[in-house]
């Protein structure tokens, strides 16, 4: 039991213990659901574009398998921002405009080391569109990110310079938000990123773990849940948000 689930148990059983006899105990403990999300919270639903599921260029496992269950969160929150990976086709982080490199190498760049990905999510392609059957009509906010040739955007808050801001977060500040609910693709890379980042920028950052699917290249998907909690990122489920 992680020290999170432990607090979630203990809140349980505390709550259990004033409720217990009266009628409304066991619905509650059906419906499982405590997060109930309020103006101040913001769902951002991290890159659930085409080219990320099965049959696109650089599929996450199961990644369709997000849709739905991303489409049913989306309706409890009243505000709900979509990000869009949104590439030039000579990306710098494309291993086809590196010579002698493969996908999934590595290179070092200005800003650190970038894994090197088969082409994907190029500007106003196919590939770069959202996934079959994502329906939020009520999202008010698209970010596209990554649109710099030369500098890649796991996160949705800062290109991986680490200081080039996408606006994100001054957008959800002036909107008032506090908490930032998360899920998509990659689990390992832009959802973690962009989890450590909304923590970085001052929000509670809580990512929806059966709403996410992940790369795990080499062990990065344990790897990004140990830093995400690092940084007080908190793992959920779907069904604990009311
Ligand atoms: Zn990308």
């Amino acid at each position: 039991m992680s020290a999170f689930d432990r607090r979630r148990f203990f809140r349980f059983a505390a709550g259990a213990t004033v409720a217990a006899g009266s009628a409304g105990w066991l619905a509650r403990a059906i419906a499982g659901g405590t997060l109930r999300p309020t103006e101040k919270d913001v769902f951002i639903v991290v890159d659930v574009q085409k080219c990320f599921i099965p049959g696109g260029s650089l599929a996450v496992g199961k990644g369709d398998e997000v849709v739905p269950v991303i489409n049913a969160i989306a309706r409890k929150f009243p505000y709900v921002v979509l990000t869009q990976d949104w590439h030039t086709a000579d990306h710098v982080s494309f291993a086809s405009q590196h010579a002698g490199k493969k996908v999934f190498e590595t290179v070092s760049l200005p800003y650190g080391t970038q894994v090197l990905w088969p082409d994907h999510c190029v500007q106003g392609t196919e590939g770069a569109g959202f996934a079959p059957g994502l329906d939020i009509p009520h999202a008010q906010l698209v970010i596209r990110k990554g649109y710099h040739s030369g500098i890649d955007s796991y996160s949705a808050f800062l290109e991986a310079d680490k200081k080039t801001p996408t606006g994100l977060a001054g957008y959800l500040k002036e909107r008032g938000i506090k908490r930032c609910f998360l899920a998509g693709l990659a689990t390992d890379f832009c959802v973690a990123w962009s989890a450590i980042d909304a923590r970085k920028s001052g929000f509670e950052a809580l990512v929806i773990e059966d709403a996410s699917r992940g790369i795990d290249l080499n062990g990065s998907l344990a790897a990004a849940w140990k830093d995400m909690t690092s940084v007080g990122v908190k793992r959920i489920q779907s069904t604990d948000i009311a």
